[in-house]
């Protein structure tokens, strides 16, 4: 069996393709239910999770032409941003560079990917802009008012990771967990999404290359390249997309011990054009490694483990409020890295990190996360720091977009 693109495109176009999400695929071969190759034509493969590299850029007007000459320096919320390249010299605005990791002056728990999330759900945001020639100038804007709002990934959707353990008899703080990691293997942090990862679906990138169209936060993004550090090993992506077409459930802020973080959510259509893509297709959480590391030296692997020993029990914590006992400070609520523990569970704001569960002391957070063998130790798993309810959400929806024909596999 053999297609090419044109062809797997006129049969989107002609509303007669047939489209799985990873996860449906996954499924049916765990039932002994798989389909052929040529039943299939395309398969729309997600990740959702922490991702470091993550940039926005953005162009806005400050104030009025002439009233300050060059940016130097410039703060959203208190989030450090970097002006330039373009000067902008003398026309009220500025160039600025954003970090997903840049941690605000005014407030240590919150991050520049908390600061992309106000900005999509609407809020007004602070700006600072410090001139070299000593003004200052103070304002607000909107996403609506910010002409130019791109994300720019330089390393995103990893193929591989490593769960993180600390064997030391002290905590240690780390950006793998949203807590400082227990001493003496006393919980387990790991990251991706398995085998409904595009990469872990396509290993050799022969469906994902440069240009290639994914959905990015639920915007159409490109694929740049290959990120930085990628390796045909550890392959991961540079993407790029516009922030005012992105939702803001897909991306947003993450806590951790060691800093903010920002996590986002991709998911790329991965065409059937033979067999032979269909067979790494099939491919299942049982069969990806997810080697354990020691927190203080990621190079030493102290245990191997698959995704199957991970992605088990519940996706989401239940909230028994009876059960509350309003201790001072709510750990669950101090350590949920997504600010989702309020005046009870904010669900749009959940990651499903199961953090909440291990810090309640009282079961008012409950959430099985299930727990691993490693020598005679059983580890909990604490802290998810990948989501694959927001991953699966994104490839159905690229789902939908390809069978109504809005959506081609290719370029741009
Ligand atoms: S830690 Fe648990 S019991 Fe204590 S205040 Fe928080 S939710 Fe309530
Ligand atoms: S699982 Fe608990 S700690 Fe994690 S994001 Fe949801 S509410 Fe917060």
């Amino acid at each position: 069996m053999r297609r090419t693109i044109s062809e797997i495109n006129e049969r989107i176009l002609d509303g007669e393709a047939t489209v799985l999400t990873a996860g449906e695929l996954k499924e049916l071969v765990l039932n002994d239910e798989a389909p052929s190759a040529d039943e299939v034509d395309v398969v729309t493969a997600a990740t959702c999770g922490v991702m470091s590299g993550t940039a926005a850029v953005m162009h806005f007007r400050v104030s009025e032409p002439g009233s300050f000459r060059k940016a130097v320096s410039a703060e959203l919320n208190g989030i450090p941003a970097y002006p330039g390249p373009c000067p902008n010299e003398n026309l009220g605005s500025v160039d600025l560079f954003i970090y997903g990791t840049a941690r605000s002056v005014r407030d240590p728990e919150y991050g520049g990917g908390f600061l992309l999330r106000d900005l999509l759900i609407g809020s007004e945001v602070d700006v600072t802009v410090k001139s070299e020639d000593g003004t200052s100038i103070e304002s607000t804007v909107t996403l609506k008012d910010i002409e130019t709002a791109r994300i720019i990934g330089t390393r995103m959707a990893f193929r591989n990771y490593t769960a993180i353990v600390n064997p030391s008899d002290k905590p240690v703080r780390s950006i793998f967990n949203a807590f400082e990691m227990p001493p003496h293997c006393g919980g387990l942090s790991f990251s991706g999404c398995g085998d409904i990862n595009p990469l872990e679906n396509d290993p050799g990138m022969e469906a994902i290359r440069r240009g290639t169209s994914v959905l990015l936060n639920g915007a159409r993004g490109l694929v740049l390249g290959e990120g930085t550090r990628s390796s045909p090993e550890r392959p991961n992506l540079m993407l790029s997309g516009d922030l005012h077409d992105m939702k803001p459930d897909y991306i947003g802020g993450f806590r951790t011990a060691a800093g903010p973080e920002i996590f986002n959510t991709i998911a790329v259509p991965l065409p059937v054009t033979s067999e032979r893509v269909f067979e790494r297709l099939l491919v299942l959480n049982s069969d990806i490694g997810l080697p354990v590391a020691d927190v203080r030296d990621r190079s030493r692997i102290i245990h191997d483990l698959t995704y199957a020993d991970t992605w088990a029990g519940d996706e989401r914590p239940t909230y028994n409020p009876e059960r509350c006992a309003d201790c001072l400070p709510c750990l669950a609520a101090e350590r949920c890295p997504t600010h989702a523990i309020g005046d009870g569970l904010d669900t749009d704001r959940c990651f499903g990190c199961g953090v909440c569960a291990f810090s309640c002391p009282y079961g008012a957070y409950e959430m099985d996360t299930g727990e691993v063998r490693i020598g005679d130790r059983t580890v909990p798993i604490v802290c998810r720091q990948s989501d694959r309810v927001r991953a699966s959400s994104l490839a159905r929806e690229l789902k939908e977009l390809i069978e109504k024909g809005n959506f081609l596999i290719g370029g741009c």
